[in-house]
This record gives C-alpha cells, structure tokens and sequence, in this order.
C-alpha cells in the first residue's frame, strides 16, 4: 500500500501546530504496518537544507506563473519527501508558511496551496518515478483543494481522504480569484466550492475527497452540528457516513518522563515517587512557594478564546482559595497576557505566568506539575492532555471534541473501578470549571487514590502505533473501493 500525504507542514521540517506533528508521525507509524507513506510538502526557505540525500527529480515547466521541480530526500528519520521547489511561491524571506514578516497572510496564499494542491494531484495521478499512490491523503484547507484537481482532472485518478484537523480554518478567499485555480466553472459554482459569496478551499475537500476523517470521534459528532459546525455542518452532514473519528497519537519519545532531556530527575509509572523533584525544582523556577502538598495546576496552551482561558481567570480564586497552585505558559491574546501576568503579580507564589513561547519550559510543566488543564471551548484532539497522561499529569478538561475521547473522569464509579485518568467538566463555564478545580484539591491529599489515578494514566497507550492502524483500514477500504468501482 502506498500512500500520498499532501501537507503544508510536516515535523521537524517545517511547524505551526498539530497538523506537523501528524505528518511527521503517522507515516513513520504506518511503515511499521507495511504502508509507504511518502509527503509532498512546500519548499520553504530552509526545509531543503534538513534533508539528507537531496536532488531534484522531476521538472514542472508551469506551476501557477512559474516553473517548477520536484525535490526528492528523506529526514533524519527516514521519512521520504518530496518538497515542491517553486521559488514564486514558497522561496520567501521573513514571516511563516502562511503569513510574511508583518504577521498578516501572505497575499496570494490561494495560488500558493492551490498550486500545492495541482502538484498533489498531478503526483497522484502520475506519479513520481515508478512510484504511484493507491490512496492520498490530504491535510486541511491548505491541501484540500487537490480533491478539486483528482475530481475535475484526468481519470481514473486515486481516491482520497481528507483529515480536518481543525474546521475553523477554512481557506476562504473572494470569489474573483476563481479564475486563477485552473478549475472548470462547475468547480467553483454554488453546487462546489462557492461559500457564501466566497470560494472555501476546505468545502471543495469535504465536497470531492472520497472520505473524511477528522482527530477524534466527539468532534466528528460535533462538526455535524449547527454549534461546532462552523457554516459547513449542512455539508457535513450529507456525508455522515464517509466520516469518522481517529484520535492522534504523540511522539512517545521526545515525550517519555524516563529520558526527556528537558527534565532534572526522571521518573516512570515504575518510579513514581521521583516525579516530586520535578515540582519542587518547577516551584524553585518559577517562584511559587516549594509546597509539596498544595496542587500544582499548569496550562501551557495558545492563549485564545477557543482555549477557555478566560474561564480560568474567573474559576482561579476557587483554586486558591482550596489549596492549588497555578503555572500558565502561553501566549496570544494580549488581554489574556495582561490578565495573567496580573493574576501573578496579585498572588505571589501561588500564580506565575510565563508569556512566550518555550518548549524546554513546557517539558519542565508537564514533569513537575500535579495537573494540566485544558478548559477549550472547541477541542479537535488535544495534544497537552495525552502528554499529561504520559507524565502522570492528571489533565482537567473539558468535556468536549478529543478531550471527551481522551480522558476518563475521577468520578466515585470510576475511582472504585480503577479506571479514571483525570477530571472532566461540562458545561464549559466557569462555575463548572472551578467546581472541577476544587474536585483535584479535594483528591490530592488522598495520596492513595491520586496515584492510582496516576498510573492508569501513565499506562494509557498515548503512542501512534494504535491511530496508525486505524488509518490503515481507512486506506485499505479506500483501495478496495475504488478497485471495485473501476473493474464494474
Ligand atoms: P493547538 O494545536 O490547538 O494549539 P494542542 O493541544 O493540539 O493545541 O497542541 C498544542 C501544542 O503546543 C502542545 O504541544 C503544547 O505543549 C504546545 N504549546 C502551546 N503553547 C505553548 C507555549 N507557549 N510554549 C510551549 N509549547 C506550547
């Protein structure tokens, strides 16, 4: 089986959220199930320089206002990728994969994925060598669009599935710019990818791959409603049943409390104990009083209305007025900055607030921390929540997207059954959130109990190997499909 992975992002080459750490993970995972998974991925300034055994391989004369190649190598991990080398498009200094040095959108981001997308389908249907995918794989808006050029283009083209990783961003852009994407009109109509007076690149995805998935079961309920379904619910609905739920996996090695560099004293479910180092030298760092017994709760997030944060600022006298302790690590919304560095400020050693970005520190939060919090308002997997599992960190979360799928509630039934791995709250309020808050205070100093919560927690295969697996039935079922359908 071989599959296809188009994506604007792919870890450790170039990363802005979540959707890197899927592509860089899952087709390592998958290779252990016998898939060949491959990336084609943008050329940014940089990324070609990180891989190993780089050489063009193929020549595009004309990829939107330009000429083009294929670059073909593999990362320090053996991942194969193929960057698209298109120097009008992606060869820019300053800024990130999607916005320039002033911080807003880099203005032609609709030729720049669309053309990613016209290279996905043209190595889908092609190929590369003698290599041709049975199945591809597309990654949010960015590559959504490829599902337009496999259904418009030259037949029989592969099947496809499209993984929504996050339904609140959309690639939108006006209507005017439906000439430039070398689509047919039909493609651009109100029966395709018009959106409301615009052209949404995420519809014609969801409209034209043969499947989609997206990061957990819950939020695939969830996008199929009027609340959570961001304008494309109706649409998502008439393809309820091409639409599951898989939830990620993390890297359990640059995530593992026994080897983690980042951390002073290593621990495991088998050495638990070794954990309270880590939160005395966490309280030492960040000036908190060095308390054994009062409940470190963290946060390390984007500060961001879809976070919940602003509930916490609310729900925080409730923490300490039972006991806890608060470390924030994030950044974003100015108002959230300046709200939490005055929480610090108001509570010296029991509030610290670290504004930026820093991924040692994380590291440092997950090991020496009692909880990780995540009060999101929207969650489509989650990623700190499995690495507070890992760590033995129990995560308090809303009950809501990969966060319901994720954790299970320390609830009496639960605590009896020995099945619980954290706290969960719903509604997603502050009343609710701080109640959630007092539950983890009033648990902690029952040191029995909370370790045994602990445990389970570490012991949850948190790894890629089980989301590798279901992606594999995913493709085999695409296959077979579409082998079906072209022997009818
Ligand atoms: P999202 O992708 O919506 O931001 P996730 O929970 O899926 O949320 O992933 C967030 C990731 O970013 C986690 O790995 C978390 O540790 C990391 N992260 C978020 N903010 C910071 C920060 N300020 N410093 C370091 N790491 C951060």
């Amino acid at each position: 089986m071989r599959v296809l992975f188009v994506t604007s992002e792919c870890y450790p080459l170039v990363k802005t959220g979540g959707l890197a750490d899927v592509a860089g993970a899952l087709p390592l995972a998958l290779a252990d199930d016998g898939v060949d998974a491959r990336v084609l991925l943008p050329a940014y300034p940089g990324v070609r320089d990180q891989l190993q055994g780089a050489r063009r391989v193929a020549t595009l004369p004309d990829v939107f206002g330009g000429p083009a190649g294929l670059v073909h190598g593999t990362t320090v991990d053996g991942l194969h990728v193929w960057l698209l080398d298109a120097p009008h498009l992606f060869a820019r200094k300053g800024g990130g994969p999607y916005t320039g040095p002033d911080g807003r959108d880099w203005p032609d981001n609709h030729v720049r994925f669309a053309a990613l997308s016209w290279v996905g389908a043209h190595v889908a249907t092609q190929g590369v060598g003698r290599w041709k995918p049975h199945v591809v794989h597309l990654h949010d808006w960015q590559s959504a669009l490829t599902a337009a050029y496999l259904r418009f283009g030259p037949q029989p083209a592969p099947p496809s599935l499209l993984t929504i990783h996050n339904l609140a961003f959309q690639g939108v852009f006006g209507l005017d710019i439906a000439a430039q994407l070398r689509l047919p009109p039909a493609a651009t109509h109100d029966d395709g990818m018009e959106y409301w007076g615009n052209l949404s690149f995420l519809k014609a995805g969801v409209l034209w791959s043969t499947r989609l998935n997206t990061v957990s079961p819950t939020y695939a309920r969830e996008i199929l409603g009027n609340e959570q379904g961001m304008g494309l619910d109706g649409l998502l609905r008439t393809r309820a049943h091409e639409l599951s739920g898989i939830v990620n996996g993390i890297d359990d090695t640059v995530w593992d409390p026994a080897t983690d560099p980042h951390i002073a004293h290593h621990y495991s479910v088998h050495k638990l104990p070794a954990k309270a180092a880590n939160k005395t030298a966490l309280q030492h760092e960040l000036g908190l009083h060095v308390r054994p017994d009062a409940p470190l709760v963290c946060v390390i997030s984007r500060l961001s209305w879809q976070k919940g944060l602003d509930l916490l600022l609310g729900a925080l006298p409730r923490l300490l007025a039972a006991g806890g302790q608060l470390a924030l690590l994030g950044s974003g919304d100015r108002d959230l900055e300046a709200g939490f560095r005055h929480a610090a400020v108001s509570h010296p050693g029991r509030v610290a607030a670290v504004v930026g970005y820093d991924e040692p520190l994380a590291h440092r939060l997950q090991a020496g921390s009692d909880a990780v919090l995540m009060p999101s308002r929207f969650e489509p997997c989650g990623l700190s929540q499995l690495y507070g599992l890992r760590y033995g960190t129990l995560p308090v979360v809303a009950r809501v997207g990969g966060l319901a799928d994720t954790v299970i509630d320390a609830n009496e039934a639960a605590l009896r059954d020995g099945v619980a791995t954290g706290f969960q709250f719903s509604p997603v309020d502050t009343d609710s959130l701080a109640v959630a808050l007092e539950r983890v205070c009033d648990l902690y100093p029952d040191r029995t109990a909370w370790q045994r919560v602990q445990r389970r927690a570490m012991s949850r295969d948190v790894g890629w190997a089980t989301a590798a697996r279901s992606y594999v039935a995913l493709y085999h079922r695409l296959a077979g499909e579409a082998a079906a359908s072209t022997s009818r």
